[in-house]
């Protein structure tokens, strides 16, 4: 029986690759269900390519336009709108949900995934970062697995595999540094979107990549650790290395440290997500240690703010994750279109932060609230 998978973003740069990763295994897998939210044409070729189940365009403008582009292929069921994304990952065949979405929006089909036992391939690490204490608690009630795609979670999943129980008394966290590693505050001060979006090592979605070149992603991906391995964050070091070799690593009891080498390529952590605990071929480059020699930095927390603040948030923990969260969406997507500064996103988020309520044991509808209120905040401050 081939593995049914439900991809929540197929059109980004994780669902195209996970796409790949499919076509490379097809006697394995099937995609029973493509989303995107606005590229319906794209979403219209893949879906001729791969003959899902079904397909969802979260944004209702252009349901009439998909419809119509598959008009000839009745086999495949259309919907639209941010509810069929929390139907879908509930149907029958489904057997992993890959949320491969970006932002908040990740969270309300992942928990509706979780409910339905769903295997959870997790991409979005904002879903964790907002509620990671609720979702840990619905995996574990609904018996779950979550498995890390994010290229460091994987690699520690990958360096935990055969250690059953042993303690883990370190996490080495690394970091590329993103393209502003070796800048001055006075150069970050004046670096726009587009300097922002080449990253060095990885090719990924806009959020994401202005996230690593903040190191908010980094700081993100602490909290998202802290949840799926139950390690606090001050047991979780990051380390800049700029040559995204060294995938991450865990430390135990004895001093031994295991780690997840290989060449940036996120393929490789979507298949093992899917294969777990198997290995597939991947057609793919490998790694040449005799290329480039391995460098190791401590991450600068006065210029790069957004990592501390992080911290900070996981520290203060409650909603206050959610809170850094969705300041984050607000002033990432105003700086990509040039309403805001890049050392002003840390500004902002660190104002929000102080305004915002602070919910000790948020439950779900609080997280909703914090969303919206944190989004408020931080928006009036941009004017
Ligand atoms: P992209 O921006 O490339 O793709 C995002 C996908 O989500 C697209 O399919 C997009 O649709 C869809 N989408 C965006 N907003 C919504 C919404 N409100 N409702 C429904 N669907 C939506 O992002 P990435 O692939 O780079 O990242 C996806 C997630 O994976 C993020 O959470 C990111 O942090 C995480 N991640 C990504 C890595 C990477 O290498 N790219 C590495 C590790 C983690 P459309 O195309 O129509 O806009
Ligand atoms: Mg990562």
């Amino acid at each position: 029986m081939k593995k049914q998978i439900c991809i929540l973003g197929s059109t980004g740069s994780i669902g195209t690759q996970a796409l790949d990763v499919i076509e490379q295994h097809s006697d394995l897998y099937e995609v029973y269900c493509l989303t995107a939210n606005n590229r319906y044409e794209m979403l219209a070729q893949q879906a001729r390519k791969f003959r899902p189940a079904a397909v969802v365009i979260a944004n209702k403008d252009y349901y009439e336009n998909l419809k119509a582009l598959l008009a000839d292929m009745p086999d495949i069921k259309v919907y639209a709108g941010a509810q069929a994304l929390d139907e879908i990952v509930e149907a029958g065949p489904v057997d992993m949900v890959l949320t491969a979405m970006v932002g908040y929006a990740g969270l309300s089909p992942t928990i509706h995934a979780i409910r339905a036992r769903k295997t959870i391939c997790l991409a979005n690490k904002e879903t964790l970062v907002v509620a990671g204490e609720l979702i840990c608690r619905l995996a574990t009630q609904y018996n779950v697995n979550i498995l890390p795609v994010d290229s460091e979670h994987s690699a520690i999943f990958q360096s935990l595999v055969g250690e059953g129980n042993n303690e883990i008394e370190k996490i080495l966290l690394t970091a590329s540094g993103g393209p502003f590693r070796k800048f001055t505050l006075e150069q970050m001060a004046d670096v726009k979107a587009a300097d922002a979006l080449k990253h060095p090592t990885w090719d990924m979605g806009a959020k994401i990549t202005i996230d690593s070149a903040s190191m908010m992603n980094k700081g993100f991906e602490v909290i998202e650790a802290k949840w799926l391995f139950g390690v606090e964050a001050d047991k979780i070091q990051v380390l800049v290395h700029p040559q995204s070799i060294v995938h991450s690593a865990v430390q135990f009891a004895d001093g031994g440290v295991k780690a997840q080498l290989g060449v940036p390529d996120m393929r490789l952590p979507i298949q093992y997500a899917f294969s777990y605990p198997d290995r597939l071929s991947l057609n793919a480059p490998r790694l040449d240690l005799f290329k480039q020699p391995l460098e190791f930095f401590e991450p600068d927390m006065k210029k790069f703010r957004c990592l501390a603040m992080a911290y900070e948030a996981i520290r203060q923990g409650g909603n206050m994750p959610c809170v850094v969260n969705a300041a984050n969406e607000i002033v990432n997507e105003a700086f990509r279109h040039d309403r805001c500064g890049f050392l002003q996103m840390a500004d902002i988020i660190e104002a929000t932060m102080q305004k915002a309520t602070f919910i000790t044991k948020p439950t779900y509808d609080d997280y909703v609230a914090t969303d919206a209120e944190a989004r408020r905040i931080a928006a009036e401050m941009l004017g």
